[in-house]
């Protein structure tokens, strides 16, 4: 029987292991582990990718959501707008600053924050705005950036998902003041452990990250600031400066598979609208499917792995209860958590490979009916 998992790192990796593997050993014999030249290669070639003219290089994604809203001052009092429809990290991140996440749905189409409801949900104590490119996705970023200068507030991108992607030729990750990103390795451009990283274009906030990654230390053994430990170590900013050579290669690997995956599908099975301004990395490939949890099962049976993002939204998980949501106030983020369905893309994943799962699917969809 087949067995096609959801997500391998396995034939990316082969591409490249020579380069990778005399790039760690490289870094094994420099003895020198936290931050060296390795480090600031990538943050010069991530900031030159992004189009910014900084990039602070940090241990995970988490941080980088967390370290710019404390660059930026936000803490508790202050309210911060994110979508519902998120990786849990975006909302947690801005709870750790003590600040309170005011959760506006997303486009039942696009999945992304639904600009129309933001203005709505400003008050006097609203500091900033986070966008979330889910599953690669831009966000309406012309429209977000003029309700935040209109009402003075900060925009931060949560581009995790979205390495590369494009919104009206601009690439995502360069529209917010601070922009914040993962290389968790399963991500369009990941490492191997833990890794994250912010850019942005004003030198001052960079300076201000850069010593408060380090203990708030600009010179070793001063603390200027009250910082913390989040470094992004020498072994991975080497690994990444190597795969980011073929990030843009492997996006449009991405492209295809996703357009193989809408020509083989029925025209009846619902899949996340692009925006003609918007170039999707497809960090992820979803289908919405009201019988999702059956075909989840049924496509196992075929060796056929999927996967659920996200089976219960941020606003009903426990760890957020203090904040007072309940079922039915953000309707389409939870209709998405009842329909959406990963299916596998990654490189390595043939045409034969999509067919095979698109037939499945339609076949699944006529059976019960789901087509109309
Ligand atoms: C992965 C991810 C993060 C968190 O990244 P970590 O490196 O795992 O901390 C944040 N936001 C989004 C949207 C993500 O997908």
């Amino acid at each position: 029987m087949k067995n096609i998992p959801f997500v391998s790192l396995e034939h990316q990796n082969a591409l490249i292991k020579k380069e990778l593997e005399a790039d760690i050993l490289d870094t094994v014999q420099s003895n020198y582990f936290i931050l060296g030249d390795k480090l600031k290669k990538f943050e010069t070639e991530y900031a030159a990718y992004s189009n910014t003219s900084q990039c602070i290089g940090v241990g995970n994604g988490f941080d980088a959501l967390k370290l710019s809203l404390l660059a930026l001052g936000i803490k508790k009092g202050d309210e911060v707008i994110a979508p519902a429809h998120t990786f849990i990290a975006t909302i947690l991140a801005i709870m750790d600053v003590g600040a309170t996440p005011i959760l506006v749905d997303v486009h039942p189409e696009t999945y992304t924050i639904d600009y129309h409801q933001v203005e709505a949900k400003i008050s006097t104590r609203t500091k900033a705005i986070i966008v979330v490119h889910i599953y690669g996705n831009p966000c309406e970023m012309d429209q977000i950036c003029s309700i935040a200068e209109k009402n003075d507030l900060f925009v931060i991108e949560d581009n995790a998902q979205a390495h590369g992607a494009l919104y009206k030729g601009q690439k995502t990750g360069s529209f917010g003041v601070l922009n914040a990103t993962s290389f968790y390795p399963a991500k369009n451009l990941g490492c191997f452990g833990d890794g994250g990283a912010i850019t942005t274009d004003q030198k001052a906030l960079q300076e201000y990250l850069l010593m408060y990654r380090n203990y708030g230390s600009s010179k070793k053994y001063f603390s200027d600031v009250s910082g913390c430990n989040s470094r992004l170590d020498e072994i991975q900013a080497g690994i990444l400066s190597i795969k980011l050579k073929y990030l843009d290669k492997w996006n449009s690997e991405r492209r295809k598979m996703a357009s193989e995956y809408k020509k083989y599908l029925d025209p009846g099975v619902k899949t996340q609208h692009i925006d003609t301004n918007s170039i999707s990395v497809y960090h992820l490939f979803t289908i919405e499917c009201d019988k999702r949890n059956e075909l989840q099962e049924f496509l196992i049976t075929e060796g056929i792995n999927t996967q659920i993002h996200y089976p219960v939204p941020p606003h009903l998980q426990k760890a957020c209860s203090k904040l007072g949501y309940k079922k039915g106030d953000l309707p389409i983020t939870e209709k998405l958590s009842n329909t959406l369905l990963s299916l596998p893309l990654y490189i390595g994943l043939t045409t034969l490979d999509i067919q095979f799962v698109s037939e499945k699917i339609n076949y699944f969809y006529k059976k019960n009916n789901l087509l109309d």
